[in-house]
């Protein structure tokens, strides 16, 4: 592991920590929602994903692999949501 990583790991926060981010983007609780990784193919619960919310934005790395996921950044106005590195998420409907 390098000393940039080292640095990162310190900074990071458990994504349950941006449920409730995640909660007001999606209107649902996503911590259980299944994500693929686009980078390693790891299919994990949204809630184990490695969050990093020290920049500017809040950005939800692959506990396996470390490659982004999703980046969401709010603005006053919007919240851009960066799901490029997710093959899929997987919602549970409510019934
Ligand atoms: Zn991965």
């Amino acid at each position: 592991m390098d000393e940039i990583t080292d640095i990162n790991r310190e900074l990071m926060l458990d994504a349950n920590a941006t449920a409730g981010l995640l909660y007001e983007i999606f209107g649902m609780d996503m911590t259980a929602a299944l994500g693929e990784c686009f980078s390693c193919g790891n299919q994990a619960e949204m809630g184990t994903l490695l969050a990093f919310t020290h920049g500017p934005g809040v950005v939800l790395r692959c506990s396996m692999c470390e490659h982004v996921v999703i980046r969401i950044v709010k603005t006053p106005d919007e919240i851009f949501l960066d799901a490029r590195g997710a093959v899929y998420v997987r919602l549970k409907r409510e019934k």
